[in-house]
């Protein structure tokens, strides 16, 4: 059984197909998929699939590349995740690839978002892209090491990931693991020590090979898992069974 950490079931591609995005997980031993907030106004959309669907969770925050919106404040996130398949406060982090600019309001919102996590233990859930630097400072600095979360379609470096690992963090591989030109990820996904590793695959984003340029969905997350047992010369078996393992016992769900 694989488990989808990370996907976007709510937006419309995937939220108008979902019966056959649904079977399709099922036809691959895809058992279940977390459905990951982007910002508070489509929340509870992602929050409904949770609520209607047993192997779905949500989680609940606002995603860096959201401009110009009303800025979440901690205790108004933490109180939305208070809802037993709320598993998480994310996506959160920082991106300083897709906006460019004065972000000191990103920064801010980000650690509004850990503060979130803490008051209320759940996990967390980051996005980070050319902004690893200031993402593991600010993890520091508001002691995320204390709720821990994931480093969600990790591209970084294995010393990122490694510093991200020791703030209690697991590293999620997504279908960029799969391309042919990842050569330094593909790097970290041998070395890493399975018991950190979670599998996702960002749909409707990023599908992995054979799919490429595609629309991603959570059956794919397959195509991940089978990366990653081939880098490492073991049974598909045993990286879906340890990473759901993982996915558990660090979104606690239930
Ligand atoms: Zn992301
Ligand atoms: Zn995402």
């Amino acid at each position: 059984m694989f488990v989808d950490s990370h996907c976007h079931l709510d937006f419309p591609d995937l939220a108008s197909r979902l019966d056959e995005l649904l079977a399709r997980m099922r036809e691959n031993d895809v058992s279940h998929a977390l459905c990951v907030s982007v910002n508070l106004q489509d929340f509870p959309r992602v929050r409904a699939l949770a609520e209607n669907h047993p192997n779905l969770y949500a989680s609940v925050g606002v995603h860096p590349d959201y401009e110009n919106l009303a800025e979440p404040q901690a205790a108004q996130l933490a109180s939305l995740a208070d809802h037993p398949k709320v598993v998480a406060i994310g996506e959160t982090g920082l991106d300083y690839f897709r906006l460019k600019g004065d972000l000191e309001w990103q920064r801010e919102r980000f650690r509004q978002h850990i503060r979130a996590a803490r008051q209320c233990s759940k996990p967390l859930i980051i996005h980070t892209r050319e902004a690893a630097a200031d993402t593991l400072r600010i993890m520091a600095e508001e002691g995320a090491d204390k709720v821990g979360g994931v480093m969600h379609c990790f591209t970084e470096s294995w010393e990122v990931a490694r510093q991200a690992m020791e703030m209690n963090f697991y590293i999620s591989f997504s279908g960029i693991v799969t391309f042919k030109n990842a050569v330094a990820l593909k790097d970290v996904a041998r070395r890493i020590s399975l018991d950190r590793v979670l599998i996702e695959t960002d749909s409707p984003y990023l599908a992995p090979v054979p799919h490429r340029g595609k629309t991603n969905e959570p059956a794919f997350v397959r195509n991940v898992a089978e990366e990653i047992a081939a880098l490492r010369s073991i049974p598909i078996e045993e990286v879906g069974r340890i990473t759901t393992h993982n996915f558990f016992n660090l979104f606690k769900a239930a």
